[in-house]
């Protein structure tokens, strides 16, 4: 279909960090094939473009964004430099690039689906005079509590003033979580960093939004549901959003099928972050201690990065790969737990599988998905002191593997 002759044209702001950008993606591909009439301009960075769109070509056109990353800017140990780079570009690298694909396109825009973190979108949207869809790829209980950070922060008090064990029991099935399980930037941390300024502001302009779409479903947590129901006129479930990962070079599936049911533990702490180097060696420790078969998908470079000898001794034991295709092994009657750092993906991807997950949760929503899925969903363990030690490793791997309730 010839674009000009398309009958509706929806620009879709991306953020381009973590795995926002592929679930987001991947709706928008669903919606593409709904709507074959509709043409979708997917505006996200040149790097994160070329990460999340698949090599086949699609209906769906990518365009990039400035990054706001300074001429020759190399990256540091620090990630999340390129974020407030990034954060201080927008709006106006979104909105000059949407100039550029109205030009391009010949088609100006009927409608904006952002990343729900932009909360720029009602003002972008309102300029063009069109409807503004937010899409969280997070869970709703994260949403529930950017949404509510005003009264959270006077119940609790900011930055320690308040008991960091002290409940919010005041929400309905929130009673297990504490102030100490809220993303940074809520009761604590840096107030004015980009980040908790954006999703401050998020909290406050989503009601602008026609529609509140999030990567989860009802069934989950459906208090939390009722209450962001009644608060936003048009709040959707649209979720598990889940990539199907196809990339299988690494062979995990197979070698996942030479081993017994519910017996290998797979381990992936996401796209972003690798843990400490003495959390490494502890995990590494547990893993050859307890003798469980492991597959593990590790950022960076494991030769340099876990313990001298470790690869060698385990090799009959255990698979190390750069990238895995998680869903798919999640969803193999082989793994039988899963260690995880708990972004949303991982925690969703788990559930569809139905595997058991020990959770080591390093920023944003994952020591709130880690609590929640501890003490709240009853399918996964935090570990003790919140941190991956020999002992603590080994405790939650024998817990889940060799005991009625774990295996319950
Ligand atoms: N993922 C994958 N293979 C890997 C590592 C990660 O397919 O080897 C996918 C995983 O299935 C999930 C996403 O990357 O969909 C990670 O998202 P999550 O929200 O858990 O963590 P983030 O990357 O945002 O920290």
């Amino acid at each position: 279909m010839e674009e000009a002759n398309a009958s509706k044209h929806i620009a879709v702001l991306a953020f381009p960090f973590g795995t926002h950008a592929a679930p987001l993606l991947n709706i928008i591909l669903q919606l593409s094939d709904a709507c074959p009439d509709t043409v979708f301009s997917f505006l996200g960075t040149r790097q994160s473009n070329s990460l999340t769109f698949p090599k086949k070509l699609y209906k769906v056109k990518p365009f990039n964004v400035w990054d706001g990353l300074p001429e020759g800017y190399m990256l540091k140990d620090d990630p999340s430099e390129p974020v407030e780079y990034f954060l201080k570009a927008v709006p106006e690298n979104f909105t000059e690039a949407l100039d550029e694909v109205v030009a391009e396109t010949g088609k100006s825009i009927d409608c904006l689906i952002t990343d729900a973190i932009y909360a720029f979108g009602a003002d972008v949207a309102d300029e063009l005079n069109v409807p503004w869809v937010a899409i969280w790829t997070g869970g709703s209980r994260a949403l529930f509590v950017h949404v509510e950070i005003d009264f959270i922060r006077e119940y609790v008090g900011i930055n320690g003033t308040g008991p960091q064990d002290k409940s919010l029991k005041f929400f309905p099935d929130f009673s297990p979580i504490r102030a100490a399980d809220l993303p940074g930037g809520i009761t604590t941390g840096d107030f004015n960093a980009a980040m908790p300024v954006m999703l401050h502001k998020m909290g406050l302009e989503l009601s602008r939004a026609t529609a509140i779409a999030v990567n989860s479903y009802e069934e989950l947590d459906s208090k939390v549901v009722n209450m962001l129901k009644q608060r936003f006129d048009m709040y959707l479930s649209i979720g598990p959003i889940n990539l199907v990962s196809a990339d299988d070079s690494h062979g995990c599936l197979d070698w996942l099928s030479e081993h017994d049911w519910e017996t290998v533990v797979y381990i992936s702490f996401g796209t972003a972050i690798t843990p400490p180097p003495h959390e490494l060696q502890a995990l590494c420790e547990a893993l050859e201690e307890s003798g469980f078969p492991f597959l593990w998908s590790f950022r960076g470079n494991p030769e340099k990065q876990l313990p001298s000898g470790f690869l060698k001794r385990t090799r009959s034991k255990g698979k190390i790969v750069p990238w895995a295709p998680q869903p798919e092994i999640l969803e193999h009657p082989s793994v039988g737990v899963f260690v995880s750092h708990g972004g949303w993906n991982s925690v969703l991807e788990s559930i569809v599988g139905g595997v058991p997950m020990i959770l080591r949760p390093f920023f944003g929503d994952q020591g709130l998905n880690t609590r929640t899925v501890e003490a709240v969903w009853g399918f996964g363990l935090g570990l003790e002191g919140g941190t991956l030690t020999k002992v603590g490793a080994m405790k939650a791997l024998e817990f889940t593997f060799c005991s009625e309730q774990g295996k319950k």
